[in-house]
């Protein structure tokens, strides 16, 4: 976890870090201290002489009460008096010098010269004409003399046999002793049902024999296709191609609220501004008596097919008031075809237009043209499934409000509006301040010069132009970056562009990159930033003339130009020390003591690495891949293995002196798969041999990092270890650790304690490895607590991954755990990663929420990064911003690829500034809102009691709301609760967030739980923090077995569940598949291959395979889920009544929970009353 996610570790934001010897601070800004290293990246980033941090924010504190963060003065920590000397030592820009004509004939050999992009588009990935690539320098991996000497240390070269445990030490004295498949000491361990590889079921996407052996996330079948319910739905189009279709979104009035008593006195005079910020010129009149707000039907406003003339969308109040609140919908409203329609996003009473509706929109004249009768009877909307047994729930659970479930805003409604209105036509990027489809709408995006989103979300499109709107609204801004997100296939992955010695063209002053926004003058000689506006000379080698237009004639031939994402090559000067990286390694350190010998799981391992070592990531075309490989297999004491291809048989070393890890070989540790394949094979069958007698329960952990980071020291790369761990490390070691578990912490002031690591050693230790471009996945396999908060710490710090198989059984868990591996293994990944972001003028970067580590207040430094991280950023004003120039955000990675390029991945986002608050809500996104308020609160339980971090999030989102109510919509009863358009989602999504296993955990739920969902839900993307907190939830009963479509969703309540159904729920991590007690027979039997409710095994971990339609496609349907998540989910089968459906029900979000989590409804009525005391 980073350091400034941890408020009681760690010095605050811009300090050093003690004994981080890494990336030192000043290294890093290029000024050399006394005995420290030349800097590592003397070229990148660092603010010019004279650039003057922005001043600290003045508004939007965080609530108050709510401590997570950084102390506001820690976070302006000033880093610019680092700065001179950092530019003066080497980054004097480019602003002469040769130009490139032969720019990849310096690089060193085995660098790939990439042409100029100019010859001929040079995609992310080796040209079909490219030199060979680079074989691994296998001859060269590591250079003996600076290998530490192991004289002192306690080592043996080890025949394998006995447990290593009782094995001899040898000291001051290494061994060398074959390991011979002779003396293998035992069979196979028997009946534990372990099955040979091939029985293994397919895996999607996995070890595809064509195509370059990553791991491809998209597929033909890939992405939600159109549900059944859509597919009648006319494609609606963006009413103003070229305009931000989101200025139709207008708010939400949630119906059904009635007045409570205490608000009679609560007049809309009571709602005009307290603050003196003066209310919009642009709100439309107060509505006429009797009249209140709905604004028109929620269903349409987004993008309709047919635009209301443009006069009616100068305000932001385009939807005219409207009486009658509680009326019924007109009978006449015409239905969509094959599409009931379903208004205000299932605003049960006002779904239809109200009577009265004053035609707001001409076009529609027939709203509310005439009275409606009686009101038709609840849930007419298509994802409502009539409830049988609602009348034999317990008293508790039937409905206590007259309020209408299916009248308060629908997330499923709000999902497939969108798809209908936006799934139809590619995103086109080439407008500032657009919103994006919603991540639950399958769409297509063409780069025109902002960044897609798939790389950047923004929680809104149009940010205030000043700290005091921002202040008022309480709306975060904030962008969730996935700088190395996988695209579909149809879309382009970003150029590489080659300016050859001289490297990218960057400002003067704040060192930004070249990009679209920058504006070229005197005739193209020089440019101005877009971001701090300094002039720079335009270097000659990059020189071009301009048209008419004043746009470069080159400008399409330019990614830098055009587009919003691409890459440049990195020059010598972006690397550490100066050098050119060599390819990374991955080392797999395997767990050998009792339990992971026993259940099977060192013998699936190594069954598995057999293939899997043929899969490691590749780009393009090559043959193979450049990284090379190491093994080591550990229990109280480490083994390292010589795997060289001029062995017979590998060699074993043993280190039992784990105080003082080192590595005891060097030459044949990290080895090319291809020419070490015998040597490694044979290993991989000889390991579980070796320990199947084993009876060493005790394991170490921290040594094995740090012989891991020692092996990629000695070998001059980056790298990950991969770690199969599992048990508490109790072992006497370093980062030895205790079970401190206590669940009576919960609800107490230390139930943070939980979530912190017992020890800083591995907070030091993730410090080492970052500064070496060490990354560590972990996969964990617990029987008990072995504290994931603390063994976590590195992997969280390195930008690796945990996974965790509880009670891992053979049966049930290898392929979810093999799965998970393949990708895991297989997966695009940089190294040695520093990310910054830059923004223009007038906001910054504050605050950033990940896997990763800081050591100032601007890097973000990751070991090594995925294509599934995410980088959450807050912004804060620091000055005033202006409608006209907008703000750019421009996201710098900087990473060695699995080839050893070094590489700059940009991306660059333009947004809107207003002046109006009703702007900013029209243009929020809820989800990307959710995936931040998330990620704040997780990182606040580190620190603060949980019940102060839930009452934040609450406070917060009441202030956003309450500011919009009091701003933006129109005055009205203080019983009406008016919602904005885009943020209707926002009480039903925040409500999750806090039912969260981490803000209120049930009953069932372990610490080692909640550690670990906490930390993934911080590296979460979008996508996944929408479906993780609102599960998906699929009547496969209803499937079209003939179609490759989803089922249409259901909300997620049990009243929503037929007992003659069967449903399928999805979080990200678990797919549930529920059956309901009255399921005919037949399709029981089709589905479990059983004849009956009674006979379903709720044991199975997969479907069976039979021959049947329906089993075919819920199984497709099982699969594509599977390909769309970054981990492979667990299927839970859960029998209605069974004592599982506990487990399930607890995912069922709109209900109260059993740990005391507020239903749908009632949360409504709280955030009613928060926002209606803030108005008072
Ligand atoms: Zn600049």
């Amino acid at each position: 976890m980073s350091v400034n996610q941890q408020a009681h570790t760690g010095p605050p934001y811009g300090q050093p870090q003690p004994g981080y010897q890494g990336y030192q601070q000043p290294a890093y800004g290029g000024q050399p201290l006394p005995g420290v290293p030349q800097s590592q990246y003397g070229a990148y980033n660092g603010p010019m002489p004279g650039y003057q941090q922005p001043v600290p924010p003045q508004g939007y504190f965080p609530p108050l009460g709510f401590p997570s963060k950084g102390s506001p003065v820690s976070l302006n920590s000033d880093t610019s008096s680092l700065a001179p000397n950092f530019i003066g030592s080497s980054r004097a820009p480019p602003t002469s010098g040769a130009p490139p004509a032969a720019s990849g004939a310096s690089l060193p050999s085995g660098h790939l010269a990439y042409s100029q992009f100019g010859h001929g588009d040079v995609q992310n990935g080796i040209p079909a004409s490219a030199a060979p690539m680079q074989r691994p320098p296998a001859s060269q991996p590591f250079l003996p003399g600076s290998a530490p000497t192991p004289v002192s240390q306690t080592s043996t070269f080890q025949q394998y046999g006995p447990p290593p445990a009782s094995v001899q030490q040898l000291s001051n004295h290494m061994a060398g002793m074959t390991i011979g498949s002779t003396t293998a000491s035992a069979p196979p361990p028997a009946g534990l049902g372990y099955g040979p590889p091939t029985s293994i079921p397919p895996v999607s996407g996995s070890f595809s024999t064509t195509g370059s052996g990553l791991y491809t996330p998209y597929t033909a079948s890939q992405g939600p296709p159109p549900t059944s319910v859509s597919q009648g739905l006319p494609l609606a189009q963006p009413p103003f191609p070229g305009q931000p279709v989101s200025t139709q979104r207008l708010p939400t009035q949630v119906p059904g609220f009635a007045p409570p008593p205490s608000s009679t006195g609560i007049g809309p005079s009571s709602y005009l501004p307290t603050t003196g910020a003066p209310r919009p010129p642009t709100m439309p009149g107060p509505p006429l008596p009797g009249q209140t707000i709905a604004g028109p039907p929620a269903s349409q406003p987004n993008h309709v097919s047919s635009p209301p003339p443009p006069s009616t969308m100068s305000g932001p109040h385009p939807g005219p008031p409207m009486s009658g609140l509680h009326g019924p919908p007109p009978p006449t409203h015409p239905p969509q075809p094959g599409y009931q329609m379903q208004q205000n996003g299932s605003f049960g009473q006002v779904r239809g237009p109200q009577p009265n509706y004053g035609g707001a929109y001409p076009g529609t004249p027939n709203y509310g043209s005439q009275p409606g009768p009686p009101p038709p009877p609840k849930r007419l909307d298509p994802d409502s499934i009539p409830s049988p047994q609602l009348n034999e729930l317990p008293p508790q659970q039937k409905p206590r409000h007259r309020i209408d479930p299916d009248a308060i805003p629908s997330p499923i409604q709000v999902i497939e509006d969108d798809r209908s209105n936006r799934g139809s036509e590619p995103f086109v990027t080439g407008v500032r301040g657009q919103v994006p489809p919603l991540v639950t709408t399958n769409f297509l995006v063409k780069d025109q010069g902002n960044a897609s989103p798939r790389y950047i979300r923004c929680t809104s499109y149009n940010i205030p132009c000043t700290s005091d709107m921002a202040k008022q609204s309480q709306v975060p801004l904030a962008a969730v970056i996935k700088p190395l997100a996988t695209l579909p296939p149809e879309e382009t992955l970003p150029y590489l562009v080659d300016h050859g010695e001289s490297g990218p063209v960057r400002c003067n002053r704040c060192k930004a990159y070249m990009c679209p926004f920058m504006q070229f003058i005197e005739g193209g000689r020089r440019f101005q930033c877009c971001f701090c506006s300094c002039v720079t000379e335009v270097p000659p080698h990059y020189f071009q003339h301009l048209d008419h237009t004043g746009k470069r004639v080159d400008f399409y031939d330019r990614p830098e130009l055009s587009l919003g994402s691409y890459e440049f090559l990195a020059t010598v000067d972006y690397c550490k020390n100066n050098k050119f990286p060599s390819p990374p390694a991955f080392i797999f350190m395997i767990d050998v003591s009792y339990n992971a010998v026993k259940s099977g799981l060192v013998r699936l391992i190594c069954e598995e690495l057999k293939s899997l070592l043929d899969y490691l990531p590749r780009e393009g075309n090559m043959e193979e891949s450049a990284i090379r490989v190491g093994f080591v297999t550990y229990n109280k004491v480490l083994h390292f293995y010589n795997v060289k291809s001029s062995l017979a048989q590998p060699q074993m070393m043993v280190v039992s002196d784990v105080a003082d890890m080192f590595v005891p070989l060097l030459d044949g540790f990290l080895v090319n798969v291809n020419e070490s394949r015998t040597v490694i094979a044979s290993l991989l069958d000889q390991i579980p041999e070796m320990f199947a007698d084993t009876r060493e329960t005790e394991t170490v952990f921290a040594p094995v990092i740090q012989a891991g980071l020692e092996a990629l020291k000695a070998a001059e790369c980056a790298g990950k270890l991969f770690i199969f761990h599992t048990s508490l490390p109790i072992a006497e070691a370093p980062g030895k650790l205790k079970n401190r578990d206590d669940k009576k912490l919960i609800n107490t002031d230390k139930e943070k304690t939980l979530f912190q690591p017992q020890t800083s050693f591995y907070n030091n230790l993730a410090k080492d490895c970052v500064a070496q471009g060490c990354c560590v996945d972990l996969f964990l396999f617990p029987n008990q607590y072995l504290d994931v908060a603390t063994l976590g710490v590195v992997t969280y710090q390195t930008g690796g991954s945990i996974y965790k198989y509880a009670y891992f059984q053979l049966e049930t868990d290898q392929d979810r755990f093999l799965n998970d591996l393949r990708r895991d293994v297989q997966k695009e990944v940089g190294f040695d990663a520093v990310m910054r972001v830059r923004t223009s003028t007038g906001i910054r970067a504050t605050d950033f929420f990940g896997a990763f580590y800081m050591s100032n207040t601007t890097d973000v430094e990751m070991a090594g990064l995925d294509c599934d991280k995410t980088i959450t950023v807050e912004f804060k004003h620091d000055d005033k911003l202006s409608e006209d120039s907008g703000a750019l955000l421009q996201c710098a990675l900087l990473y060695t690829s699995c080839t050893g390029q070094r590489r700059l991945r940009i991306h660059n986002l333009s947004l809107n500034c207003c002046t109006q608050l009703a702007d900013l809500y029209r243009n929020c996104e809820t989800d990307t809102l959710i995936n931040y308020l998330a990620k704040y609160a997780y990182r606040g339980v580190l620190s603060s009691p949980v019940k102060t971090v839930r009452d934040a999030l609450i406070n917060q989102c009441a202030q956003i709301l309450a500011c919009y109510r009091k701003n933006c919509a129109s005055p009205s009863s203080a019983g009406q609760l008016i919602l904005p358009e885009c943020m209707k989602l926002l009480p039903v999504y925040l409500n999750c967030v806090l039912k969260s296993d981490v803000l209120q955990p049930g009953p069932e739920v372990t610490t080692d739980d909640r550690a670990y969902i906490r930390q993934l839900v911080t590296s979460m993307d979008v996508a996944e923090t929408n479906v993780f907190f609102y599960p998906r939830l699929l009547p496969l009963t209803k499937a079209d077995v003939d179609s490759d479509c989803l089922p249409a969703a259901i909300r997620n309540s049990e009243e929503r569940l037929s007992k003659g159904d069967i449903y399928l729920l999805e979080n990200g991590l678990n797919i549930f598949v529920w059956v309901g007690v009255n399921v005919q027979q037949g399709l029981i039997q089709n589905l479990f291959g059983v004849s009956s409710f009674s006979q379903i095994s709720n044991a199975l971990s997969t479907l069976p395979v039979l021959e049947n339609p329906f089993s075919k496609k819920v199984r497709f349907i099982v699969d594509m889920l599977q390909v769309q998540r970054s981990r492979y989910m667990k299927l839970i089968i859960v029998k209605q009544e069974d004592k599982l459906e506990m487990l399930f029900k607890h995912f069922l979000v709109e209900d109260k929970s059993l740990s005391g989590g507020a239903s749908y409804v009632d949360f409504l009525c709280h955030m009613h009353k928060e926002i209606r005391q803030l108005l008072s």
